[in-house]
């Protein structure tokens, strides 16, 4: 068995660190977050010039470009009712994104690499909060199952390659995230997005009703995308273990709840109905920080703070955001 060597502190601003998914909600995020640092060789490709699911263009890029540190951030993602409709495409494109830039990491000397999955790797019915080492005691929540499986899949390639290889690659699960650069179609996004989308025109339009999807009783976190990209690099530069870490804040609130601050954000006054042949998901998937805790980070927006920012931009990008 290999040892793995890492020392904890600040990585060199000038080292080459490839983000991959630097377009997304987390890559953006962490590409700012990086840049704001003093990081002076970010590398990044959209999709258009370098697809993942493309192996033999993933390995010539990293042959090229030798990157030192690598963070994987490149995911398809989408809310309950993609991931419900589309599994086959969330196991799949998944697994050959992370099983594609692992590899060829892996292959072209990378010694760091920080992959990034989901809180929702944890069974539906597991205890809460979720403790990391809930991972596997339970059946998942059928209606993200496949995306579910394809990230515990990248949690056990980092894993063995840090027994086979030594190498300090570390992974993390944040919880829901929101924030600028998030996906704002009606079908294809995550319930704070969609709310946003739906009161913002309710209220331009001047509707009376909005139509939100199951009872509203599921239990969500929300962390704010700025706070993981921040954590994101306390753990590439103090984090080091086989066992994947948790990121978020520690608190959930009912969608109904969620759906109130929304409308509070936007300044929506009207109805809201509840739409019950939608489904409702896991009932609750709160994380047990306190291993990030321990390790010496906490998230720093509040909810309310974070809702009022994303809502500016949205306004701001109302157009781009568009699908
Ligand atoms: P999940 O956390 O994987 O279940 O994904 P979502 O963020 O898509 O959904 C969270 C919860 O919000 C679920 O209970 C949904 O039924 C509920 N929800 C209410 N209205 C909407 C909506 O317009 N879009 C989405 N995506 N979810 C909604």
């Amino acid at each position: 068995m290999a040892d793995v060597t890492f020392s904890p502190g600040p990585l060199p601003r000038d080292a080459k660190v490839y983000v991959a998914g630097h377009r997304g909600l987390v890559g953006s995020a962490i590409w700012r977050k990086l840049q704001a640092e003093g990081f002076t060789n970010l590398v990044g490709r959209t999709s258009a010039e370098l697809d993942l699911k493309d192996r033999a263009g993933v390995f010539e890029f990293f042959a090229a470009e030798r990157p030192a540190y690598v963070v994987l951030a490149a995911a398809k993602v989408g809310g309950i009712m993609a991931n419900n409709t589309y599994p086959v495409d969330f196991l799949s494109e998944n697994l050959q994104i992370q099983v594609n830039t692992m590899d060829a990491a892996l292959a072209h000397g990378v010694e760091r690499l920080l992959f990034l999955g989901s809180s929702c790797i944890y069974p539906k019915l597991a205890p809460q909060p979720l403790k990391e080492g809930y991972l596997l005691t339970g059946h998942l929540e059928p209606t993200n199952d496949a995306y579910a499986i394809a990230k515990i899949a990248g949690i056990l390639q980092v894993q063995a390659v840090r027994r086979q290889y030594g190498r300090a690659w570390i992974s993390a699960m944040p919880t829901n995230l929101y924030g600028p650069g998030d996906n704002f179609s009606p079908t294809g996004s995550h319930v704070l997005p969609a709310l946003i989308r739906r009161y913002e025109e309710a209220r331009q339009s001047g509707a009376t009703t909005v139509v939100n999807w199951g009872t509203g009783s599921p239990l969500r976190e929300f962390l704010h995308v700025d706070d993981l990209a921040d954590a994101c690099l306390f753990l590439l530069e103090h984090y080091d273990s086989p066992d994947h870490i948790n990121v978020g804040v520690g608190e959930d609130l009912t969608i109904k709840e969620i759906a109130g601050m929304v409308a509070h954000a936007v300044g929506y006054t009207g109805e809201v109905e509840w739409d019950t042949t939608k489904p409702d998901g896991t009932p609750r998937k709160l994380m047990d920080v306190s291993k990030l805790t321990a390790a010496g980070w906490t998230a720093s927006i509040g909810l309310r703070e974070g809702l009022e920012r994303t809502v500016a931009w949205y306004r701001a990008n109302v157009v781009a955001a568009r699908d």
